[in-house]
């Protein structure tokens, strides 16, 4: 639903079911992590004014990635799971270490993957779930 507002008002384009922000591209990645700050703070306001539950499946999400680090994980990932293929638009879909920070994983793009909310709270109870 946000999608279609968004492109409606012209801010966002669609293209092969993928929502991006109109100029996007020309954006720095400075300017993506400020956007993307300015973002984070109205979902602050919208949960402050609304409550925990409306984003429960996140909550155990607590990896502080830049904006401009979840971009290329998301863009190369085409915006799938990389692990069951869910589309971001299906699921809401999270940057995790292939392997755990806690076994010394990287923050490097490389140790890093596009899950979806299931797969990432599958994999920590028992490798992927798809
Ligand atoms: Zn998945």
């Amino acid at each position: 639903m946000v999608g279609k507002v968004l492109t409606g008002n012209g801010i966002t384009r669609c293209e092969k079911a993928t929502y991006a922000l109109v100029g996007g591209d020309e954006l720095s990645d400075a300017e993506r992590d400020q956007l993307l700050q300015l973002c984070r703070q109205r979902l602050d306001a919208f949960r402050e004014q609304r409550g925990e539950e409306v984003f429960a499946h996140r909550s155990h999400h607590r990896t502080p990635f830049s904006g401009s680090i979840k971009y290329r994980v998301l863009t190369r990932a085409r915006g799938r799971c990389e692990c069951c293929g869910a589309h971001e638009h299906q699921r809401a879909l999270e940057v995790d270490h292939v392997v755990p920070k806690n076994h010394d994983g990287s923050d490097d793009l490389s140790n890093l993957q596009d899950l979806c909310f299931r797969c990432n709270a599958g994999k920590r109870e028992a490798g992927c779930v798809f």
